[in-house]
Formats: C-alpha cells, sequence, structure tokens
C-alpha cells in the first residue's frame, strides 16, 4: 500500500486540464494554451551549443556534489552584476532546478512538525514540499484588493512557537506580483529565517526585484535558469544558504541526487555569461505580451486591481461566471477551447480565480481573449 504521504498530496489540477486539452487536440481541433507554466521560446543557441560540445568534450560524469566550482563563481559574479551583493561562492549549491533547491532548504531547516509560513494563494508545490519534508505549511491570506501585497500583521498572526521559516516568492507565481521593498525588510525584521524563491528574477517589467541578500543574510536564495533563460527542461537551479548550512546540505545532495548533470552546468555558465541579451530579449517579448493580455482581459469586462508586473501570469477573479474554479475552467475548455489554470490550485484563497499564463504568443493571445469573449457572450454575463 502506497505511503499516507504520498497518498494525500495533492494533485496538480492543471494537468488534468493539460490532458483534457490534449484529448481535444487529438481531436484535431485547436486549444488556445494560457494555463502553460514555461516559456515557450527555445533555448538561446549559444547555451545549446555549449552542451553539445560539452558533452562531446567528455562532461558526462559525476560533478562535484556542490556542482562545478565555476558555475558557482559564475553565479556569484551574476548576483554582484544584478544586485551588488557579495555572495560567497562556497555558499551556493547547484541543484537540477530550483525544485530540489527548495527542497534542501526545507528539509536542512526544518524538524519534523515544525511550520513554514506561505501565502495563500501560493505556487503550488509549496505546501506539498514542506510536507515531504516533514513539516506542516502554515498560510496566511493575501488579497487582490491589496495588490497581493504581504500585510505583515496577517503575516505575524500566523507566527507560533513552531515557526521555523517564511518561504516568499517574488515575482510571485500565480500573482505576477512584485513584494515591495519595505515589505521585504518588515519581514526580515522578523528575525525567522526567510526562504525567497527568486526564480523569476529577470522577469520583471516595472521597476526591479530585490534578491533577500539585499536585505538580510539569515536567508536561503532559491533561483534557477529554467524561467528567465527559458531552460525549464534542462534541469538547472541553485540555492544559496548561511554558511553553517552548506555541509548538512551537501550530505542530502550526495545522499540523494549525488550531483548535478555535468554538461548542463557548462551550459550553465554560457548562460550567466553569454546569454544575457537574449534572456533580455525574451522578457521584453514577455512585456509585450503581458500588455496585450491584461488590455484584453479588461476589455472582456474583468476588473484588474492591480496589474502584475513579474512573471508570466495574470491572477484573474472569475466569481461572477462561476465561484468553482475548477469547473469553470473545464467549461472554458470544453466550450471555448480555451485552457487556464483554475486559481484553487494556489490554495483556498485563489477559489473563484483563474490564472491566465501570457508564455504563448500575441497571436493566441488575441484569439484566446476572442474566444473568452464569445464564451461570456454566450453565457449571457456581464462582467
Ligand atoms: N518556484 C516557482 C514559483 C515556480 O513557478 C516554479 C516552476 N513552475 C518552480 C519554483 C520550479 O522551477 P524549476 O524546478 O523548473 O526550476
Amino acid at each position: 500500500m502506497p505511503s499516507k504521504l504520498s497518498e494525500e498530496l495533492s494533485p496538480f489540477y492543471v494537468m488534468d486540464v493539460l490532458e483534457k486539452a490534449k484529448e481535444i487536440e487529438a481531436r484535431g481541433e485547436s486549444v488556445i494554451h494560457f494555463e502553460v507554466g514555461e516559456p515557450d521560446f527555445d533555448t538561446p543557441g549559444v547555451i545549446s551549443t555549449e552542451a553539445v560540445k560539452s558533452i562531446e568534450q567528455g562532461d558526462t560524469k559525476y560533478t562535484l556534489s556542490l556542482g562545478i566550482p565555476e558555475l558557482r563563481e559564475a553565479v556569484t559574479r551574476d548576483y554582484k552584476s544584478k544586485y551588488d551583493v557579495d555572495i560567497d561562492p562556497e555558499t551556493i549549491v547547484i541543484t537540477m532546478g530550483s525544485s530540489p533547491a527548495l527542497y534542501l532548504s526545507i528539509i536542512s531547516l526544518i524538524e519534523p512538525g515544525e511550520e513554514v509560513i506561505i501565502t495563500d494563494p501560493h505556487y503550488a508545490c509549496y505546501p506539498q514540499i514542506i510536507k515531504i519534508a516533514g513539516g506542516i505549511p502554515k498560510t496566511f491570506r493575501i488579497y487582490e484588493n491589496e495588490g497581493f501585497q504581504i500585510n505583515i500583521d496577517r503575516l505575524k498572526e500566523a507566527i507560533t512557537p513552531k515557526t521555523r521559516a517564511i518561504l516568499i516568492n517574488s515575482p510571485a507565481n500565480p500573482t505576477g506580483v512584485v513584494l515591495e521593498p519595505e515589505v521585504m525588510k518588515e519581514i526580515a525584521d522578523l528575525g525567522i529565517y526567510i526562504i525567497s524563491d527568486e526564480i523569476y528574477h529577470g522577469l520583471v517589467y516595472e521597476g526591479q526585484a530585490k534578491t533577500i541578500f539585499e536585505i538580510t543574510d539569515k536567508a536561503f536564495a532559491v533561483n534557477g535558469f529554467s524561467k528567465f533563460y527559458s531552460m525549464t527542461g534542462w534541469r538547472l537551479g541553485y540555492l544559496i544558504a548561511p554558511p553553517e548550512f552548506i555541509r548538512p546540505i551537501q550530505k542530502l545532495q550526495q545522499n540523494l541526487f549525488i550531483s548535478p548533470n555535468a554538461f548542463v552546468q557548462k551550459a550553465g555558465i554560457k548562460a550567466l555569461e553569454s546569454a544575457q541579451s537574449d534572456a533580455q530579449s525574451m522578457a521584453e517579448m514577455f512585456n509585450e505580451r503581458r500588455k496585450v493580455m491584461i488590455e484584453g482581459i479588461k476589455e472582456l469586462g474583468f476588473r484588474i486591481h492591480t496589474e502584475p508586473k513579474g512573471a508570466f501570469y495574470l491572477f484573474v477573479d472569475a466569481n461572477r461566471i462561476n465561484p468553482n474554479s475548477h469547473e469553470l475552467a473545464f467549461d472554458i475548455l470544453e466550450k471555448a477551447h480555451v485552457a487556464v489554470t483554475p486559481g484553487i490550485d494556489f490554495g483556498e484563497g485563489g477559489e473563484g480565480y483563474l490564472r491566465f499564463s501570457y508564455a504563448t504568443s500575441v497571436t493566441d493571445i488575441k484569439e484566446g481573449i476572442a474566444r473568452l469573449g464569445t464564451y461570456i457572450k454566450d453565457k449571457g454575463i456581464t462582467l
């Protein structure tokens, strides 16, 4: 019999949406994809070429468990040039995507039964990863009418003697919100360990996202190459941790994963050193798409309280069509052939909302909006 833990983990409902969309596509009908959480661009050629060269040169063995020193040093230079912070390369652990980095940070920090505070809504995997690490996810609400910013008083109410860390994400999935620096400072002042998921850094269209290390050293930063460099399938990320955690994390990495991929790390160095302008161009295209998506959603009659400034998502209140987001997402998929992610995937606080990803072409965004317009009209709803 499968373990209670594995049985009780929540599914990622968007995968059900994706499967249903595939079924419709298999019938030869088109589906517009607003559900996907990954860039549609190819990985920049200079990165791929480096990976091929690296394989041909024989970089096909295990590496040092913490990752190759050249990549750890390149991450240090990247944080210096982007944020003007000094990160000791010895405190950087290269991982296979940012997901293992999240897991390693939490499992190295908490005792069984301790709590990690997260917002609600939140990235769907957070509560699951915390539970897998033996912890308890403790949520507090963020609200659209507060721009989905963290309200420090509400966060404080979630703190208990069992609180071990606060996990923040800016720019955020699913809201696209960039945390105000003052809010980050208020959180840091609580003196609790912060785990800062910085995976959407670089995809910020107004203002700038701060790394947690500009604010406090009592923190872990989780980052990776999936989003900014369009490298989701490469599985490359990293964790920056306080020095006293590095040896324990190294032992976890050795036992769980042995080492990150050799040639993918070489490609990662190339990404940091030679693909900034490629990545920047992709970010500019995301910004164009963001504007088209926001405009289109507003024209449909939806209200957007605060326009998202980062990532590639729009989190939209759809309560007036149907407060059951799962039911609504499937109805839209079946009737309008537009795939969206139900807000409930991101916690109770996301119920009634839909997440629209604009990691797709402007043509598809316009077509998807037109289809949604027909869907709403056919329902006879005025938003
Ligand atoms: N954090 C957030 C907020 C995400 O949205 C994702 C991917 N959807 C991840 C972490 C994991 O990314 P990866 O493992 O590909 O680096």
